[in-house]
């Protein structure tokens, strides 16, 4: 066995710590929200479907403007209430894309998606979370308009967390789709797949979604089973992390595989295979000779692999 690689410290995980206190006992009471929204540290993060608008600033932008800033923007399609930042009032404000878009050719403005924002460190991180819950619930709300019930026009209550039928009476709460995202690990190599979306060169652990009626274990092993053919025992939680692309929440996991010989499932993954302790700790330093990569720092998957290379994985 080689020695444990120095990996440095630890990276911050994209999208979590989030400092904003949800108050969600808050939230029904629309006589409180008004206040809030009224208030002049009343913050809004503004985001168009899938670009975030931002003041345009070096060395970072900033993504908060005041509520009363916001609502010059554009026509707001929803806005919800986050809750509150040391006490003041954080909300998301969703436009039209083509109203985002348009703020790209202002002056001041700085509109891109929320990836490169995060991977290139556009924004100060403490506003990566609650741009996530933001961006997730706003996204829930553009596709859930109508009843799924009796398909009749819903309407907004509880400042954003729920939508209510006026016909059925149906209650509509946001979603969150988990996602399983696992290291599948056989004594000193572990697993990672390819996906024909990744970047070149770049590998990660493998994932999919969790099954109606299906435990996060279960998930695991059926979606290693199914990408690479490996089989699993024992599955350990690791961590997770929100993942608004639109909506889901990846749930890391370590694996203890059972079986060797990986076949791949090329309508799923472009190609998968085992690598050695030595080959993941150059790719997550960014020295692999080949060019290697696994995703980048503010990623859950950095980190689930980084806490197998640190020994720190529950499976023993
Ligand atoms: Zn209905």
């Amino acid at each position: 066995m080689s020695p444990r690689p120095d990996l440095g410290p630890k990276p911050v995980l994209g999208y979590t710590d989030s400092r904003i206190e949800r108050a969600a006992e808050r939230r029904t009471d629309e006589t409180a929200i008004k206040a809030f929204a009224a208030r002049p540290d009343a913050g809004a993060y503004v985001i168009g479907v899938e670009m975030i608008v931002m003041k345009a600033g070096a060395p970072v932008n900033e993504p908060l403007f005041t509520l009363q800033e916001a609502h010059t923007l554009g026509p707001a399609v929803e806005m919800v209430f986050l809750g509150l930042l040391d006490g003041a009032p954080r909300f998301g404000v969703g436009l039209t894309r083509d109203t985002a878009e348009a703020l790209k050719a202002r002056d001041g403005f700085h509109v891109n998606d929320l990836r490169s924002i995060a991977v290139q460190g556009l924004v100060a991180p403490e506003h990566l979370p609650p741009i996530a819950e933001a961006k997730a619930i706003l996204h829930w709300h553009a596709r859930h308009r109508f009843c799924s019930n009796c398909g009749t026009a819903t309407h907004v209550v509880q400042a954003g967390w729920r939508r209510d039928c006026p016909q059925c009476n149906a209650q509509h709460f946001p979603r969150t789709d988990p996602v399983v995202i696992m290291l599948a690990v056989d004594g000193e190599r572990c697993l990672l797949g390819r996906s024909p979306r990744f970047l070149p060169a770049m590998w990660s652990c493998l994932a999919g979604f969790v099954e109606p009626g299906e435990a996060i274990e279960d998930a695991v092993r059926r979606e290693t089973l199914e990408e690479a053919g490996i089989a699993c025992g024992r599955v350990s939680y690791f961590r997770s992390q929100p993942w608004p692309f639109p909506m889901s929440l990846m749930i890391g996991c370590h694996a203890e595989a059972l079986t060797s010989k990986v076949v791949v499932d090329r309508d799923e993954l472009e190609d998968a295979r085992w690598f050695s302790k030595d080959e993941a700790s150059a790719m997550l330093q960014r020295h692999h000779p080949d060019g290697l990569t696994t995703p980048p720092p503010f990623a859950i998957a950095h980190h689930i692999i980084r806490a197998w290379l640190d020994g720190e994985t529950d499976l023993g």
